[in-house]
């Protein structure tokens, strides 16, 4: 799934259980993907890798593989949550909540792109006959699915946010949505369509 969509859909569903801790949630639904931008930003500005080879190869060498497996592991979550939960601490545990959630979330959606949700107990990884974004695996559709919970759930974020700041944000990944969906999915006959397959990092 989409970063951004994390970020909203466990905002709606946590922080509308858990009010005040907006900041822990968020950190949460992201931060699972935070290897992924690392990774982005080193083999592109550091290393200038050509960028064909982005998320066929070096997408897929072990230790880049570590990292991301790392940050979407359920497993080392819970641990995390356990601890926070004995401690006392509300921040941690909404932070790890939200990290769960994230990795539930991704789990039916990725399909030769999938986690090792349950690194480093096991290496498996649940090939789903779905992507979030792969046309090739039933990813119009679930964009679809993804682009209307989001657009549903939004006014249910704005609702939670407080600063102007955080709003603008919100609209403005909304506006970003709208327009990414109607540029790579919905089926507007153009010359040029054939090569407008969107090329998603895994998140
Ligand atoms: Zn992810």
């Amino acid at each position: 799934m989409n970063t951004p969509s994390h970020y909203i859909l466990n905002l709606a569903v946590l922080g509308t259980l858990s009010p005040g801790f907006n900041g822990a949630i968020t950190l949460g639904a992201i931060a699972p993907d935070f290897p992924i931008f690392a990774f982005y930003l080193v083999v592109r500005a550091i290393e200038k890798r050509p960028k064909e080879t982005i998320w066929s190869e070096a997408y897929y060498e072990p230790f880049w593989q570590n990292c991301v497996a790392i940050g979407h592991s359920v497993p080392l979550a819970v641990l995390g949550l356990l601890a926070c939960l004995y401690c006392g601490w509300q921040p941690g545990t909404l932070f790890f909540g939200s990290a769960i959630l994230h990795s539930c979330l991704d789990f039916p959606v990725h399909n030769d792109d999938a986690h090792r949700h349950f690194f480093p107990i096991s290496d498996y990884r649940f090939i789903s006959p779905v992507s979030y974004w792969d046309p090739r695996h039933y990813g119009k559709i679930a964009a679809s699915i993804e682009f209307l919970l989001v657009l549903a759930t939004v006014p249910i974020v704005f609702n939670l946010l407080e600063s102007p700041i955080s709003k603008g944000i919100l609209g403005a990944i909304a506006l970003l949505y709208l327009w990414g969906y109607t540029r790579f999915y919905l089926p507007i006959p153009s010359p040029a369509k054939s090569s407008q397959t969107p090329q998603n990092p895994p998140s």
